[in-house]
């Protein structure tokens, strides 16, 4: 069962996650903007892919392209020719679907009929300095992977690496799509998280399976309900020309099974296009074979705010625990906002309210950390379960005898007293993923 969509858009904008874009001017087309726990939670959903993709292997480097490249990049990519939708329009109230969006021959809006498909170019095109004419014509990168392959031979020769290697990338993308929509699934503006992983071409059908299998996992190590999560192999007329391979890692939200990421095997065909291109040599020289390669290319393609959104959707809950209703995110504790929140149950004790203070400034210089002494403790708890704080601390007088506070398990709702000293650890134990 999952949550309905309207629920989860309400809930971040009541607890300050996800904003539409300029509201106060009536919003624009499917554009939202993170709040002050939605940057947290996205940030973390970015830190967690880039801590396992990068830091924890030994066969990775990332890098930082820019979003502005030379147009010949989107010309040798293919992106110019044939990054389109077909399209049709509808001849009554003129909206535009994409062709496949829509079945058979009527508008899905209001029933009159529909044009003959057309292609519809995907990149945002704009102008770089003051003159406004095709010389001057760039495009807003429509996917972060380009920034990588262009950029193979200065990172193999800097790192002095040798086969098999990776190069990952986290940035922003943008795409004119024609039908965005379900909350941040579908946006025109959005934030990628790449991987190019370089190998020798005999060992490329190993390589994909490997990839195919650790990122489908990925999303169970921060906590993703398992039945909510599938890998689907693309049919052999859904694959890009190039490809030999593709999976989807889907997601059940709302709307239905929807992709989260996918994962291709596409050969030599990069590498290949900006050789022939750019007039570059883009090949690996192999000195135990001594053989000479245009390295073969296995990509996991990852949407931070698709992830961001299907970790928020799964972790919500409505429940009954000890007889009391409540609404509680079960964000893992590396994702959730806030690690922890001080909670001092008497606020008018000067000495508890200095203990309470002091803890929280400790802790803030290593997590995220709340402060809250504005009510009953009961809607104190509720507040911090609805935005997925793992862990909350009271402070009371007997603190000041011994010392210990009471920390509180969100999922649970499970009490235990440990030391002032402990708490730090303690959590952080809690966020590591092993
Ligand atoms: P779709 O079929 O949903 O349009 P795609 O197959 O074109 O996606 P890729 O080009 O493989 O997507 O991009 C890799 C990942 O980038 C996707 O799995 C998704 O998570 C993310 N992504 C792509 N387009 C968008 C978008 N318009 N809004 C948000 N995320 C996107």
């Amino acid at each position: 069962m999952t949550t309905d969509m309207d629920t989860i858009v309400s809930l971040c904008k009541r607890r300050g996650f996800i904003f539409q874009s300029s509201e106060i001017y009536g919003g624009l087309g499917s554009t939202w903007d993170y709040g002050p726990l939605g940057v947290e939670l996205k940030n973390n959903v970015k830190r967690a892919w880039w801590q396992d993709m990068v830091y924890r292997r030994d066969d990775m480097e990332g890098l930082d392209a820019a979003i502005l490249m030379n147009p010949k990049v989107w010309e040798a990519s293919g992106h110019v020719a044939g990054f389109t939708d077909p399209l049709v329009d509808c001849k009554e109230c003129k909206k535009r679907f994409r062709a496949d969006h829509v079945e058979g021959a009527v508008c899905p809006e209001c029933g009159g009929g529909l044009t003959e498909a057309r292609q519809f170019n995907l990149m945002f095109k704009t102008f770089m300095g003051p003159v406004e004419d095709d010389a001057a014509l760039a495009y807003l990168r429509p996917e972060t992977a380009q920034g990588i392959f262009v950029n193979f031979a200065n990172v193999l020769e800097s790192r002095r690496r040798k086969l098999p290697f990776g190069i990952a990338q986290i940035g922003k993308s943008f795409r004119n799509e024609i039908t965005p929509g379900n909350f941040t699934f579908r946006t025109r503006e959005f934030e990628q998280m790449e991987m190019e992983f370089f190998v020798e071409p005999s060992t490329a059908d190993e390589w994909f399976d490997y990839w195919v299998n650790e990122r489908h996992n990925w999303y169970f190590r921060y906590g993703m309900r398992p039945e909510n999560v599938r890998l689907r192999p693309h049919a052999d007329d859904e694959l890009a020309h190039y490809a030999q391979g593709c999976y989807d890692v889907e997601y059940l939200f709302p709307m239905g099974w929807s992709e989260l990421e996918g994962i291709a095997h596409r050969g030599d065909f990069d590498l290949k296009a900006h050789a022939d291109a750019s007039g570059r040599n883009l090949t690996y020289f192999d000195d135990k074979t001594r053989e000479r390669y245009v390295p073969y290319v296995i990509e996991p393609a990852a949407g931070a705010d698709r992830a961001t959104l299907a970790f928020l959707v799964d972790a919500y809950r409505e429940e009954e625990i000890r007889e009391r209703k409540r609404t509680v995110l079960k964000l893992h504790p590396a994702l959730a906002p806030f690690k922890v929140a001080i909670l001092p149950l008497l606020r008018n004790r000067p000495e508890v309210v200095e203990t309470a203070r002091n803890l929280y400034a400790d802790l803030r210089r290593f997590f995220p950390t709340d402060y809250n002494d504005t009510g009953a403790i009961g809607r104190l708890y509720a507040r911090q379960d609805e935005v997925g704080t793992p862990f909350c601390v009271t402070i009371d007088v007997q603190t000041l005898d011994d010392q210990q506070v009471t920390i509180r398990d969100r999922d649970t709702t499970e009490q235990e007293r440990i030391g002032l000293d402990q708490v730090r650890t303690y959590v952080q134990d809690k966020m590591v993923v092993e």
